[in-house]
């Protein structure tokens, strides 16, 4: 037995065999075809076709925006121009494998150099070459294998497209060996409710096969566990289950001090799922999931009617809407489409919007008119701000459309130091503690290799926190938390020890954290933050609450308890 640490997601566990992500196969050799053009040509019209086929009955099983993810990469792949390029190359005597590897590679490198939209499809030619180049070889497609009974996936990472196509009643539980805590793949993960631990690199020497315990509670690996702690594995998977089913109380310390518990939401389809799970309103709602994949700016029609669907799953409810937040890991093509080299440090967030001005406008008409036809109470914020003047400026532009409620992201530190300033000029601050984590520890979230420094227990970040906890204390204005941080139970207490009054959540989080909150009155929440604060870093941070937390050996419960 062995065990391999990583960062887990939420507090799930889940045992069984891994199955390893097929990866993609080394690029093929230029030489001659022996074989002549014809019959190059029909492996690759075959190949071809048979992909395009399964891409179209995958998006057909998948349903949803992931239909039209992979219809559009089954069309893709049976493009004429596409196959005129491939057909080029056999005719001059390459192989099918060369013909179909450099024909697509250039297709790539002229997407890459339109930009944009189109830009932001080429790693689909990738995904669609290395599915034809299998074909050819007579190899498994890499991507998320079927192996037709329950299994641990286990990869480096995982695209977007994957995590959303996950068969949750085949995938027991999720192991990267990249990627980090705020990845999109860990965001995913959280929102499908999915037991998962990231960046294990050790993961990487699992073989397909192997026996696993993945605790995303304890974010460890258990290689070839005994059958005892199987057992008890199980036992805890099942108290989890039950706890599920615990009555949906509204959030509260176990004073009795009320902690609302939102969700975080991408489209308005989910917000039956949020109710159902008890969220108390909607803590974010990220505006640019529901464009991601448009190349021009949507209408104020097609937002309103979103925005109108959104509000009215929460009638009487709060429902904090973010302005769209294009850049650097949520590119958005009608926003942004300049290369630059750090894009997390660019023009993105409010700055892209103030660029384009005429998007934020519309923006927020589509949001006064769904507001005026629904009963939510709607709050709106900007992404991104680092200044004070940027907070005048995005306040007092909501209030121009009538929007009562307007407050901003606390994501930059800038705006965390002087949020006491900030304050003074919007209703509330939101702290989204994945992009806050990332720019105190200048650790890009999307990089499994710094996915050590990206972890918002380090008491730089809590400092932070502090700072605008006490400024919306002093100011009598709401500071709430809508990074992944919230979705933590143990650190979602630290955080409303710091002065957080309300978390904002995936939805299958809310479960969890309502029960940690229970447990803590609001003056421990505050002596555990102290606690935290007074760390050196991260594991210091966790292991100080974690020792002050641990349920005391049977023998010494009694004389402390006096
Ligand atoms: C954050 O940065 O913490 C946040 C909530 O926004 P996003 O993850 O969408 O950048
Ligand atoms: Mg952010």
């Amino acid at each position: 037995m062995s065990e391999m640490r990583g960062v887990g997601i939420g507090l799930g566990v889940a045992q069984g065999v891994v199955v390893r992500m097929t990866e993609a196969s080394p690029a093929p050799e230029n030489t001659p075809s022996t074989q002549g053009a014809d019959v190059e040509r029909t492996r690759v019209r075959e190949a071809v076709a048979a992909v395009a086929s399964e891409l179209t009955a995958r998006g057909g099983s998948a349903g949803g925006s992931a239909q039209e993810v992979l219809e559009a990469q089954a069309m893709i792949a049976e493009d004429p121009t596409l196959q005129d390029e491939v057909d080029t190359r056999i005719d001059d005597g390459a192989t099918a494998e060369w013909a179909v590897h450099d024909a697509f590679a250039g297709f790539r490198a002229t997407l890459e150099a339109v930009g944009g939209y189109l830009g932001e499809r080429a790693a689909d030619l990738d995904d669609i070459a290395q599915r034809v180049l299998a074909r050819l070889r007579g190899e498994d497609a890499p991507g998320v294998p079927d192996p037709g009974h329950p299994f641990v996936l286990v990869a480096r990472d995982l695209a977007p497209a994957d995590t959303a196509l996950l068969n949750l009643d085949q995938v027991l539980a999720l192991v990267t060996f990249d990627g980090g805590p705020t990845s999109h793949t860990a965001i995913l993960a959280r929102e499908k409710g999915i037991v998962a631990i990231v960046g294990a690199s050790a993961a990487a020497d699992l073989t397909t096969g192997t026996s696993v315990i993945v605790d995303a509670a304890a974010g460890i690996v258990t290689v070839d566990p005994t059958d005892d702690e199987k057992d008890r594995a199980d036992e805890r998977a099942d108290a989890r289950r039950s706890a599920d089913d615990a009555p949906l109380t509204p959030g509260a310390l176990a004073d009795g001090t009320l902690i609302p518990l939102l969700a975080n939401l991408g489209k308005p389809a989910d917000a039956a799922d949020a109710v159902e799970r008890g969220a108390e309103g909607v803590g974010l709602f990220r505006t640019e999931f529901l464009f991601l994949s448009s190349a021009q700016a949507p209408t104020v029609e097609q937002q309103r009617e979103a925005y109108r669907e959104l509000l009215a799953a929460f009638p009487g409810k709060k429902v904090v809407v973010r302005m769209l937040d294009a850049g650097a890991d949520k590119p958005l093509a009608f926003l942004n489409d300049a290369h630059e080299e750090n894009p997390a440090l660019g023009l993105r967030g409010l700055r892209a919007l103030r660029a384009s001005e005429d998007i934020l406008r519309e923006q927020l008409t589509a949001l006064a008119e769904a507001d005026a036809a629904t009963e939510a109470d709607l709050w709106v914020m900007a992404p991104m701000v680092a200044t004070v003047e940027e907070t005048q400026y995005f306040t007092s532009l909501a209030r121009e459309y009538g929007l009562k409620t307007a407050g901003v992201m606390v994501e930059v530190p800038a705006a965390a130091l002087l949020a006491d300033r900030v304050l003074a000029h919007a209703d509330f601050a939101s702290i989204g503690t994945n992009d806050l984590t990332q720019y105190t520890m200048a650790a890009d979230r999307m990089l499994g290799s710094v996915a050590g420094f990206q972890d918002p227990w380090h008491p730089a970040v809590l400092r932070l926190v502090r700072e605008v906890g006490a400024a919306g204390a002093r100011l009598g204005k709401p500071v709430g938390i809508c990074g992944e941080a919230a979705a933590d139970p143990m650190l979602a207490v630290v955080l409303v020890g710091l002065g957080a009054t309300t978390l904002s959540m995936a939805p299958s989080a809310l479960a969890d954290v309502r029960r940690m909150l229970s447990t803590r009155t609001l003056d421990e929440a505050r002596n555990l933050a102290e606690l935290a604060l007074a760390a050196d870093d991260a594991a210091g941070a966790r292991l100080a609450v974690a020792d002050a937390t641990a349920p005391l050996p049977p023998h010494q419960q009694k004389e402390t308890t006096s």
